[in-house]
């Protein structure tokens, strides 16, 4: 299997070159040329199978024998016993027909981790493979630099530079990265904000001469292999509620659109999906692209799920290609056309998205209202960002015999202030964090300037 771009005009890679990779040199992202599919026997056959092994089967045709099956596995395991729950991505059902998929079990408490586990370790072993080391930049606002963190924490040939705006993110959040005291972590608290730090680590990534040619890898979501690790819980999931043999629908919070992109992957690839629900905070440009045709920036809203605060979501252009008929050019001009000015789909692809994606926007209020509403109905207390999905799906579900999976993203002690807004303070940490606050820190506090950046990296990067 070869990785091509988006838009068409950059060089095919194989599996091993596009982990190494982000984004495609044409500005495109890397999809698979083609797809396997599921037969009725196979998606029956991982009924009762552990999340590991649903994990191996279902990603082992996209690293297409580049990873010995032995290695393979043992690095899907690895990755997966992180976890503190057994199931890994647990269901708990909420109502007669409504389930959630408890996806906050990793060592950060929220989905990134599902990916971010596996990822560290696929890019650790090919370096290995090549005699190579590489250095990981990125900045974050919480969620991604701490997953990416403990991702990469026991990986000997990388070393990881996360820069995080200074007294700007949550001290649950802050302590999940600085708390991690592995020699190849570095976290840099910049004196500015996510923006100066975002800008950093794009200059970082345009020009690597202050590397002295060691390779800078990129973790974000546009990386291929996070939407290849996100796939298998909904295979996971579809099978434990009756695939083949009976249809569910999922419920995602999104902002990047990798999540519930890596779904739609895994419905193409056979699995009995009814309907994919959008949900977005008051950032609303997936909602507004689907129900209104108005694919256009809006000014980012600070919101009470922060880790669905986005402008633009890159990975909604994997979808657009699809919907395109795979057509990189015609994908390359309507995404130039969006950078100046507000734009729309053409009508045929549009109507083939609104056949599987239906969208609900949530804001703040409602936010906090179902918070309290799903309490009183379910007893559970659900995260922000996981509001904005339960509220989605008991709107926007397409009917009501179909059983509809709520992807729950984050464990509510995560973003406790939120939580305490809806009523319900002192939410606790699961066990195995609960000293959270109390352990050692370790950051270096930077100005927003890129040359203090660069030598910080140049200077403690292991050699
Ligand atoms: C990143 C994140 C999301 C959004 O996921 P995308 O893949 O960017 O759509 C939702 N909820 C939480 C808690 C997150 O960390």
């Amino acid at each position: 299997m070869r990785y091509i771009s988006t838009r068409g005009q950059a060089p095919a890679l194989s599996f091993e070159e596009v982990v190494l990779t982000g984004m495609a040199s044409d500005g495109g992202l890397y999809v698979p040329e083609t797809l396997p599919s599921f037969t009725h026997d196979a998606l029956a056959d991982m009924a009762g199978l552990s999340y590991a092994d649903i994990a191996f089967r279902v990603m082992k045709p996209f690293v297409n024998g580049e990873i010995d099956d032995t290695t393979f596995h043992q690095l899907v395991t690895e990755a997966y016993a992180t976890f503190s729950h057994d199931a890994v991505v647990p269901l708990k059902q909420l109502d007669a027909n409504h389930f959630l998929m408890e996806q906050f079990h990793g060592p950060t408490l929220a989905f990134k981790d599902v990916a971010l586990q596996l990822l560290g370790r696929l890019l650790d072993h090919f370096l290995k493979k090549r005699g190579e080391r590489a250095v990981i930049m990125g900045a974050t606002s919480g969620d991604t630099g701490s997953a990416a963190i403990e991702g990469c924490r026991h990986c000997d040939n990388l070393d990881i530079f996360i820069l995080h705006p200074h007294n700007r993110v949550s001290e649950v959040q802050r302590r999940q990265m600085t708390s991690v005291l592995a020699d190849n972590v570095f976290n840099v608290a910049i004196e500015g904000n996510f923006d100066d730090a975002q800008a950093m680590v794009k200059a970082s990534f345009a020009n690597q001469d202050f590397l002295n040619g060691t390779r800078l890898v990129a973790v974000n979501s546009i990386n291929w292999a996070r939407i290849m690790a996100q796939m298998v819980y909904y295979v996971a999931a579809g099978v434990a509620l009756g695939a083949p043999h009976r249809e569910v629908s999922f419920c995602v919070p999104s902002a990047n659109f990798g999540n519930v992109f890596a779904g739609y992957m895994a419905y193409k690839m056979g699995l009995p999906v009814k309907q994919f629900i959008i949900a977005t905070n008051a950032n609303d440009i997936l909602h507004r692209t689907l129900a209104a045709n108005d694919f256009s920036r809006h000014e980012l809203a600070a919101t009470l799920a922060p880790s669905m605060d986005i402008v633009v979501s890159s990975n909604f252009e994997r979808l657009l290609f699809d919907a395109y008929d795979r057509d990189g050019a015609a994908v390359a001009s309507l995404l130039e056309r969006f950078q100046h000015e507000p734009t729309a789909l053409a009508d045929a692809p549009l109507a083939k998205l609104r056949k599987k994606f239906a969208s609900y926007s949530v804001d703040d209020e409602a936010i906090l209202e179902t918070i309290r509403e799903a309490y009183r109905r379910t007893g559970e207390v659900l995260d922000p960002h996981t509001a904005t999905g339960y509220h989605a799906a008991e709107r926007a579900r397409a009917d009501a015999a179909t059983p509809v999976i709520t992807l729950a993203t984050a464990h509510p002690a995560k973003f406790a202030e939120a939580v305490a807004k809806a009523g319900f303070s002192g939410v606790p940490l699961p066990a195995h964090m609960d000293d959270l606050l109390e352990r050692e820190e370790r950051y270096t506090v930077l100005p927003a300037e890129l040359d203090a950046v660069q030598r910080f990296v140049a200077e403690n990067r292991r050699d």
